[in-house]
């Protein structure tokens, strides 16, 4: 969308943000002064940074970073590389960081950046010397107590560790904190790799036990890759029936539960999904199976208003970001469906990334038992919070709306006390 002006004459960029906005301040009944205060973000900077190719060349790619809103503690949000990546998505994705960071209490605003390139076309060392650049570029608005970074779509924990690195060459310090999910032995956290899908299967059980049902529930995973295999995991060992799992070439589907432990460890094999005796179908075959919980762990935008007629599930556990359009949000809520929102069903990856950050300030290391304790207790103690939020509501309000509400206010709280404004 083209930026266009709000009512005072900023600049809007982010639509998106612009609609929830517009949702949440019904129901947590926001002021005037509330959405002037998180309709935009708090900082936008983008750089475009030339890279030294291996052929001599050099390429510039346009890059961003942005800080949507710090009022709770230093900004955190992943740096994603893709040939897509714009202001308005960025924007929108730091709004969501924000919400994430305070619906699971980590005292942590929002942030996001990217990088407009694909990186499959870049060798090794083209990635690593953009990796560097990037922070370079951005190091003044980043570090350990203003803006900490960490792998999003494309990136991962050897540009974690070029980041940090290059980040310390500039800053002539060590600064562990700087960067979140790094690898193990350059500061990282025991239990990052899978702490989204761990945060998403304690929210799911807080759900049954909330809802008084049972775990024989019938499970559809769309996406079968880091997230969407460790929760399969997690959910199989806990009792689910889990029935279909898909990834980008379709999906595989048995009525009396998968074989998930040996097509997980076909995953961290890199085997074939299809190698295993089952019947095959689509994704949008999947997205519409006639199953207890459905959930979307691939990519956004997959639950639309092209499809949200057909979808058959009781419940959807959100564990990509944005994989239910608004529209189709709507819809579904509209029609019974239970809609447990990203920012609550994935944010076990960041909560983890805040004990990352916990360890490399103290100095203190913890065992992956002692992370994913912690993991259960804050992911339990944020679904106890949203579902009182929701039960206190005086009308119906969804999940999503429940825990936008408790973030929001949470945020503006915290704006509140920091420019001494009536918090009520
Ligand atoms: P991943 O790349 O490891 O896995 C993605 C899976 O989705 C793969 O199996 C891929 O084949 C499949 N896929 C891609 N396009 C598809 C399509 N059109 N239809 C069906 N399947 C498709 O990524 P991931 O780390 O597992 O992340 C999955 C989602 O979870 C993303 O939306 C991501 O933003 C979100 N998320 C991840 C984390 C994390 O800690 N990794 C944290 C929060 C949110």
């Amino acid at each position: 969308m083209d930026s266009e002006l709000g009512p005072k004459g900023v600049e809007t960029v982010c639509e998106v943000c612009q609609v929830e906005l517009d949702r949440i301040s019904e129901v947590a009944q926001l002021t005037e002064q509330d959405i002037e205060l998180l309709r935009q973000p708090r900082r936008r900077i983008n750089a475009n940074i030339p890279v030294r190719m291996d052929d001599g060349s050099i390429d510039v790619f346009p890059s961003f970073r942005i800080q949507y809103n710090g009022a709770r503690g230093p900004t955190k949000g992943g740096i994603r590389f893709h040939p897509g990546v714009d202001e308005e998505e960025v924007d929108e994705l730091a709004f969501l960081m924000t919400l994430k960071c305070a619906v699971v209490d980590i005292p942590f605003g929002g942030a996001k950046g990217g990088v407009q390139v694909d990186r499959k076309e870049l060798s090794v060392g083209e990635l690593e010397r953009l990796a560097r650049a990037y922070i370079r570029e951005y190091h003044d608005v980043v570090g350990p107590q203003s803006d900490i970074p960490a792998p999003d779509m494309n990136t991962d924990a050897q540009i974690m560790a070029w980041m940090r690195d290059e980040y310390e060459q500039v800053a002539g310090h060590q600064a562990p904190g700087v960067i979140t999910g790094k690898p193990p032995a350059l500061g990282g956290s025991e239990g990052r790799n899978s702490a989204t899908s761990l945060g998403g299967a304690e929210i799911l059980d807080a759900f049954v036990r909330h809802e008084g049902l049972d775990k024989s529930l019938d499970i559809a995973v769309q996406g079968f890759g880091n997230v969407g295999s460790h929760l399969a995991l997690f959910l199989h060992e806990r009792g689910y029936n889990i029935v279909a799992v898909s990834n980008a070439a379709g999906g595989i589907y048995d009525e009396t539960g998968l074989p998930i432990p040996d097509l997980f460890e076909g995953y961290e094999n890199e085997q074939d999904l299809f190698d295993v005796d089952a019947a095959e179908l689509s994704n949008d075959e999947l997205l519409t199976l006639d199953v207890d919980v459905l959930v979307p762990a691939a990519i956004e935008d997959q639950i639309t208003d092209a499809n949200m007629a057909d979808i058959r599930a009781d419940v959807v556990l959100e564990m990509a970001n944005g994989p239910t359009t608004p529209q189709a949000d709507q819809y579904l809520a509209d029609n019974g469906v239970q809609i447990i929102p990203d920012i609550l069903a994935n944010a076990g990856g960041v909560t983890v990334s805040y004990f990352e950050w916990v360890q490399n300030t103290t100095n203190e290391y913890w065992t992956e038992e002692t992370v994913q304790e912690k993991l259960r207790t804050q992911m339990q103690t944020a679904f106890e919070d949203v579902a009182a939020r929701k039960t206190e509501a005086d009308r119906e309000k969804s999940w999503r709306e429940a825990a936008y509400a408790k973030s929001v206010d949470a945020v503006l709280t915290a704006e509140g006390y920091r420019s001494n404004m009536p918090t009520e």
